[in-house]
């Protein structure tokens, strides 16, 4: 048996650790696991180039509890320790990183975004264990050592009898930190961080039919292979649906449509976006994006790294590529988070773009559901904007929906101001302005109806990027003064004949309620037209 002295400079870094990441103490358990699943795939790795003579199998990760004893065990089955390995990567490794990470963060405690995110790795064991115990062996015929360690700088190494390859922590849980003695508390946690791993975590057993009998199984509480580190084209609509509801089991409610995400250069990044039918339901404002690095639940809070209008999408995104053990003041000076912030919305506006070209019908019947984070994207990001310029939808009162562009050639001719602009009329409430929106359509005018929240800001920048467009609310003055442009018309009637077509056709509907126009509006294809006040329609109905 050996023991010795941890060379430590800031005396008694356990203490401190304890004391600082009060708040987070459980993230113990996913950098515990995150040790045992690293180790777990630099066998896979060892096997695949023939470096390691084991046979790989089938590995897990355990994760136990021994109430009697008050210790939590998280056993794996990969490369193991030899005792000068436990030396340099606990004693030495393990331990500077703690001590960096101290040095760097203890004068910024207050900045907590930073904590949770921060690998402190093997030594966060302490924040709930007075005594840590490592027992391994490596995949290398070297014999089995036992590490111990009590919470002071000392520690003894012995030989130790196990004879599977592997490596077992054991925690021996302080008594403030007896809540990790629960079932219930490690599940929770093992379903928060642990969910989508990619080596398979057994937490106890659970019975299982087979056939007529009653089997007992191992509890697998992960999705070794969740559906965003898959390629596209093996998955279908329904595996998407059914991967939503694995991210958010609270929520019944199908996605709108989802995106893919799918990088390696400059930056690696994958995942995938959901629309989500946006309903009163408060469950789908607690369900966010979520953020993982290779699998490892990092945080459900994206902001700076999202772009501020996507935040309201449902999802993952996994990157090893984002710092985490930083400042959201430094996140956002990062080129790389400002490169994936930009990925991230290309992606979205091309897939809407995509969803619009491909079936608009469809488009339209949901465009009640997006319009809200479409809208607010086009004000506040600029490259978002341009792209979306080419879909974004402007319903009619009557549920016809145009482009910008449509709108302008629908109007063009018929509705415009003394300057020549375009007038397009809008509503906010249908019901609130019926007899104006009634008028102006029997004027023959589109009626718009933009009724969200920050419908006068888009109108500005609308106006602003269209200086041949003025919007006016349907129940404004400017309404009386809106020209036809006839120079475009050519009717095929005189005057006289117009005069007395218009008492023909008047005579014989009979009936007032009806309007009849015999300017021709934007083609002298139509020599006049009939139109009916909404208020009047409503009433027959
Ligand atoms: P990091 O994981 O960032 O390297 P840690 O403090 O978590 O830092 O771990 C320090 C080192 O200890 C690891 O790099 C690894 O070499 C070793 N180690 C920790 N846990 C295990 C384990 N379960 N099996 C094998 N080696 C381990
Ligand atoms: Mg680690």
């Amino acid at each position: 048996m050996t023991s010795g002295k941890i060379n430590v400079t800031v005396e008694n870094i356990f203490p401190l650790i304890k004391k600082f990441l009060y708040s987070d103490h459980e993230i113990f358990l996913r950098e515990l696991i995150s040790n045992a699943t690293d180790a777990t795939l630099k066998l896979k790795h060892l096997t695949s180039i023939g470096e390691a003579s084991v046979e790989y199998g089938n590995p897990k990760i355990e994760v136990k509890i021994d109430k009697e004893k008050k210790t939590l065990h998280i056993i794996d089955q990969g490369i193991g320790m030899t005792g000068k390995e436990v030396e340099k990567y606990i004693n030495q490794v393990a331990f500077s990183g703690a001590e960096e990470f101290l040095e760097k963060y203890k004068d910024s405690a207050k900045d907590s975004g930073i904590i949770g995110h921060f690998g402190l790795g093997f030594y966060s064991a302490f924040m709930v264990a007075n005594k840590v115990e490592i027992i391994t062996k490596s995949y290398k015929d070297e014999p089995a050592v036992h590490w111990t360690c009590d919470g002071s700088p000392e520690f003894t190494l012995e030989p130790a009898n196990k004879s599977d390859r592997g490596t077992e922590i054991i925690l021996h849980i302080a008594d403030d930190s007896t809540e990790f003695l629960e079932d219930y508390k490690i599940s929770e946690l093992l379903t928060k961080y642990n969910k989508f791993m990619p080596v398979p975590i057994k937490f106890g057993t659970k019975k299982e039919k087979e056939g007529e009998n009653e089997i007992e199984v191992d509890n697998i509480v992960n999705n070794p292979n969740p559906a965003w580190t898959k390629k596209p084209s093996d998955l279908n609509n329904d595996d998407y649906k059914k991967f939503y509801r694995e991210l958010y089991p609270m929520q019944f409610e199908d996605p709108l449509f989802h995106i893919h995400l799918n990088v390696d250069h400059p930056f690696n990044l994958t995942g995938i976006l959901y629309f989500p039918k946006l309903t009163g339901d408060l469950n789908i404002q607690k369900d966010k994006i979520q953020l993982y690095q290779n699998q490892v639940f990092v945080t459900d809070n994206v902001e700076g790294i999202v772009p501020e209008f996507l935040t309201m999408l449902k999802g993952v995104i996994d990157s090893p590529d984002i710092p985490l053990n930083v400042s959201r003041s430094y996140l956002q000076a990062d080129g790389n988070v400002k490169k994936i912030s930009n990925y991230i919305t290309r992606k979205v506006a091309d897939k809407l773009k995509s969803l619009f070209n491909e079936d608009r019908v469809a488009f339209e019947e949901k465009w009640n559901d997006i319009k809200i984070v479409l809208e607010y994207g086009m004000l506040s990001e600029d490259k978002f904007y341009e792209k979306a310029k080419d879909f974004a939808l402007y319903p009619t009162v009557d549920n016809t929906f145009y482009t910008f562009e449509e709108l302008k050639e629908k109007t063009k001719l018929n509705q415009t101001d003394k300057d020549g602009k375009i007038v397009l009329l809008y509503a906010s409430n249908k019901d609130a302005q019926h007899s104006y929106i009634a008028n102006a359509k029997a004027k023959g005018y589109e009626v718009l109806l933009l009724d969200s929240p920050i419908v006068s800001h888009l109108i500005q920048k609308l106006e602003m990027d269209n200086q041949d467009v003025t919007f006016s609310r349907v129940d404004a003055d400017s309404i009386d003064n809106l020209i036809k442009k006839d120079e475009n018309i050519v009717s095929k009637l005189s005057e006289t004949e117009t005069t007395q077509l218009k008492e023909v056709i008047e005579k014989t509907i009979a009936n007032n309620s009806y309007t009849v126009q015999t300017e021709a509006l934007d083609s002298a294809a139509e020599p006049f037209i009939i139109t009916q006040p909404e208020f009047m329609r409503r009433m027959k109905e």
